[in-house]
């Protein structure tokens, strides 16, 4: 389970959530690290200029083939505030990275923007392991769950 370093790439996502939620994009933030745990690369959800496939996981899933050999993509983990879309989970497969560690699950934030009032997504929060069956993936992270729920607030109730 997760060391300090995670921990810390968690927080991290958590960070650039709220950086997110500032900027007027929606609560998503993630880091991408190495097999020793190194943070090589981070992003955070980009939507409100209309395109609404400017997630953190598949800028990720891009930067991952353009800058790091099959073998080092394998042995990667991204860490994310919430599970992966289905589209960031096929991004994510497609390339082959490695383990995926979210704080929150799609299913959880789903239930978290319809108590908010948010019209359903136009894409199911399908869990990353029916999309790409070989990624390992570990979650939620109860401890920092509630930071996200709150960010989700702050960024549809205006609370
Ligand atoms: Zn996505």
């Amino acid at each position: 389970m997760e060391n300090d370093v995670e921990l810390g790439h968690l927080r991290r996502c958590v960070e650039l959530a709220r950086e997110a939620v500032e900027a007027g994009d929606e609560p998503f933030g993630s880091v991408l690290a190495s097999a020793d745990g190194v943070a090589l690369a981070e992003d955070r959800n980009r939507v409100a200029g209309g395109d609404a496939t400017r997630h953190p996981e598949f800028e990720l899933a891009r930067w991952a083939a353009e800058n790091m050999p099959p073998e080092e993509r394998a042995r990667a983990t991204v860490f994310t505030s919430g599970e992966h879309c289905p589209m960031c989970s096929a991004a994510h497969g497609w390339v082959g990275l490695g383990r995926i560690v979210y704080v929150s699950a799609a299913a959880q934030t789903a239930q978290w923007l319809a108590e908010l009032g948010v019209p359903p997504a136009p894409v199911r929060p399908i869990p990353v392991q029916d999309i790409a069956p070989d990624v390992e993936v570990e979650g939620p992270i109860p401890e920092l769950e509630e930071a996200i729920h709150a960010l989700h607030r702050q960024c549809h109730a205006g609370a």
